[in-house]
């Protein structure tokens, strides 16, 4: 059955319950169809290599047995489900991917799925509205999905929108990535903060998880849970696209930081924290953070606390890259100052990669896209080769550890029995040569087919 058919179904469940007055005839009526459209939809993937698990050895000639979405088992050689495991009712369809090497959908924990970075930023956001900003954000979503990323982490976008977003595409009325959604809590005039505009206009733009001081920030966050964040963004220092004389040093005090992180913590949620300088790097991992994005500036001393508490860096190598050819490119939009920021900071990102990766930093795959073009996204793969990760230690973190710091190791980051069917397929083995993520040819998420 589809996932619009489930919705369909659930929402006239969830309606029968609320209308109290429905009669239990309709109710009684609509159990006895639900078993004759309750057929079982079967997938057999006939996987010529297969890596199950990133970090361990792939296999040569393997079947993935898929029922409802989730894998049932993997077995050896190319196998036919046998005739008395399916009923008349069921659907079964076999997949040839004898040819290619198989694995687990790849996460990206760092996009912006609203937009993407251009000259007609300022005018696009004053004159789009709300339902143009969601379909473009839809369009952006399937990008990502075709090129292999079946999760990803949404860490800043207008918060009714992504939410939409990632709802609309769990029910099945879109094809996207699986999406966890941020919600941000900034200072203010801090990187999440809106800048550069009148004041009647910075007045309305100014998010509502703006704060200042401890008890502001703690409401803030508490507010972005309340209206659907799965995960809190926060940014402790400066940005480098963010057109403030502040640099990239701290900008959150140490009370806000710990505030949001425990108030976020307290309602289940992960907190992700931008951070380039040091000093605020070292304080949000202080304060409990569970992962520093672009992380541009550790020190030894953020090491040590990156391996005390077990937090991840996202590096984003991707963005910096980015930034320094927008920097360099004739024109443009960014002003000089930020030129020049973005090219040192660009530069240095790719260096504290290197060393944190060296010294056994926890490493999340993520990539920023949408300050670089959504679909790009395995390109980040690239220049985490070039700064010395190895192939495999790449796919783990593009897999495993993405699962990880969304806490869905469960369900998500290897092809297991019991897990979804996140499955994607390329020509060549990215083990071998780690571009070869860049040509993903097949992409399945939880059991539903959306690249052949
Ligand atoms: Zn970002």
């Amino acid at each position: 059955m589809s996932n619009l058919a489930i919705a369909a179904i659930r929402r006239f469940h969830y309606y029968l319950s609320y209308k109290k007055s429905f009669n239990l005839v309709i109710i009684f009526g609509l159990c006895s169809v639900l078993p004759s459209i309750q057929a079982a939809d079967f997938k057999v993937i006939h996987a010529g290599e297969l890596l199950s698990i990133a970090g361990e050895k792939s296999t040569k000639q393997q079947s993935i047995l898929i029922k409802d979405g989730k894998i049932t088992a993997i077995k050896k050689g190319y196998i036919d489900l046998a005739a008395d495991q399916i009923t008349a009712n069921d659907t079964l369809e076999y997949i040839d991917l004898k040819n290619s090497f198989v694995m687990s959908g790849l996460m990206d924990m760092h996009v912006h799925l609203q937009g993407e970075l251009g000259p007609n930023n300022d005018s696009e956001s004053l004159r789009m509205s709300d339902a143009d900003v969601a379909m473009k954000s839809a369009y952006f979503a399937n990008k990502t999905l075709l090129a292999g990323f079946t999760t990803v982490r949404d860490l800043g976008a207008k918060p009714e929108q992504i939410y939409a977003l990632r709802d609309a595409v769990n029910i099945g009325w879109i094809p996207g990535p699986r999406i966890i959604a941020s919600g941000g809590v900034s200072v203010t005039g801090g990187h999440g903060d809106v800048d550069g505009k009148s004041p009647d206009l910075l007045d309305m733009l100014t998010s509502k998880t703006i704060c200042d001081g401890p008890f502001d920030c703690r409401r803030a966050t508490r507010r972005a849970i309340k209206y659907g964040a799965d995960v809190i963004k926060i940014t402790s220092t400066g940005g480098v696209l963010s057109d403030t004389n502040t640099g990239t040093g701290q900008q959150m005090a140490n009370d806000e930081l710990k505030e949001v992180i425990d108030a976020a913590h307290a309602l289940g949620r992960k907190v992700a924290s931008h951070a380039h300088a040091a000093e605020g790097i070292n304080a949000a991992l202080r304060a409990g953070v569970d992962s520093i994005e672009h992380g541009s500036y550790a020190n030894k001393e953020s090491i040590k606390l990156f391996k005390k508490s077990g937090a991840y860096l996202v590096p984003t190598l991707l963005a910096g890259d980015t930034v320094v050819q927008m920097a360099k490119a004739e024109g443009g939009f960014m002003s000089d100052a930020i030129k020049a920021k973005a090219i040192r900071v660009g530069h240095d990102m790719q260096n504290n990669f290197s060393s944190a990766y060296k010294a056994g930093v926890k490493i999340a795959f993520g990539t920023d896209s949408g300050v670089s073009h959504h679909g790009d996204n395995a390109k980040e793969a690239i220049l985490m080769s070039q700064g010395g990760m190895s192939n495999q230690d790449i796919l783990v973190s593009a897999t495993i550890n993405g699962a990880d710091l969304i806490d869905m190791s469960a369900s998500l980051g290897t092809l297991e029995q019991g897990k979804q069917a996140d499955i994607i397929a390329m020509k060549s083995s990215p083990l071998d040569n780690i571009s070869a993520l860049l040509d993903v040819h097949f992409v399945m998420k939880s059991g539903s087919v959306h690249k052949q």
